[in-house]
């Protein structure tokens, strides 16, 4: 086709190509979540329907970015990690950052029913989302490390402060001012002595998060054996597991490699 005299326009638009060699992390977050979980009557502190609404969100993502080696998600934000040698996009920041929340947010309408059978969806959903580029694998690690972090920090905090106010009456603000100034060690023995509660026998997903990665399954509908060797798949597969120390790295080397 014939190039127009408006063409050179396009030359006004920005590389925002990422550099090579990093892993590219798209990390989305939920818009203003702490009005929609009320208005969706969300249980407090974590509202289970809701969590794996986002994990299966995570799942389509990674379903059709399939160069996402590992996901992980907390509350209403989840961080989606993309091989290092990903050509996707040709690696364009703002391509990358669009087509992942706009399919994460398309999804967690489209699923919406099924995890919230008799909720209805009052409002259009919005997530933010960040592109950002660890060169190395204890940058990577370390960003991981930190999101899992958050997740029991802050749910070691909201189980206190939602068990004060739900069970002991407290209002938010008495709620707040008794938490103030305690440290983990302070908040454990407030759920063990007053409510009778041991942090570490709430859920898994609860304390740890959601961590989604392939791993290779034998296909169950292919039952034909070529020289022995069953035909495997990649499929999407949920953990709710530690992922700061090594244990879990040395148990999947192949993220990171690939
Ligand atoms: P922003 O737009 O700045 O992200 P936000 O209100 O979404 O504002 P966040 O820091 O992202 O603030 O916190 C998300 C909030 O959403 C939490 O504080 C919590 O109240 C709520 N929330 C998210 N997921 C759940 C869940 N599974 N169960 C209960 N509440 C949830
Ligand atoms: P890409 O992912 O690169 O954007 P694409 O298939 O979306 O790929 P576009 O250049 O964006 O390619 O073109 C959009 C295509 O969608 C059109 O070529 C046309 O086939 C189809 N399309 C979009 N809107 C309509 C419409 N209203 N009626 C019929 N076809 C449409
Ligand atoms: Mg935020
Ligand atoms: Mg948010
Ligand atoms: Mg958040
Ligand atoms: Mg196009
Ligand atoms: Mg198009």
């Amino acid at each position: 086709m014939a190039k127009s005299k408006y063409e050179y326009v396009r030359k006004f638009e920005q590389n925002d190509q990422c550099l090579l060699n990093c892993w590219i992390v798209i990390r989305i977050d939920g818009r203003n979540f702490h009005r929609f979980s009320d208005a969706h009557n969300f249980e407090k502190p974590n509202d289970q329907r809701a969590l794996q609404l986002m994990n299966k969100c995570a799942e389509s993502v990674m379903k059709e970015f399939t160069d996402v080696v590992i996901a992980y998600g907390q509350s209403d934000e989840f961080s989606l990690v993309f091989k290092r040698s990903t050509s996707q996009f040709g690696r364009r920041a703002s391509k990358l950052v669009t087509n992942v929340v706009s399919l994460f947010s398309s999804s967690y309408v489209f699923y919406w029913g099924h995890f919230f059978t008799y909720q209805e969806l009052l409002y259009p959903p919005m997530f933010d989302g960040r592109v950002v580029l660890y060169p190395t694998e204890k940058n990577l690690r370390d960003y991981l490390s930190w999101r899992q972090a958050d997740c029991h920090i802050n749910n070691l905090y909201n189980t206190c402060f939602w068990c004060l106010v739900q069970q002991a009456g407290l209002t938010s603000n008495q709620a707040e001012d008794r938490l103030n100034g305690t440290v983990s060690s302070d908040k454990n023995e407030i759920l063990f002595s007053e409510f009778n509660i041991n942090y570490n026998n709430l859920p898994q997903m609860y304390r740890k998060g959601s961590v989604l990665i392939w791993e290779k399954m034998s296909d169950p509908s292919d039952s034909s054996q070529v020289n022995n060797f069953q035909k495997t798949r990649r499929q999407v597969a949920l953990h709710h597991t530690d992922i700061i120390g090594d244990t879990f790295w040395n148990e999947h080397g192949d993220i990171l490699d690939s």
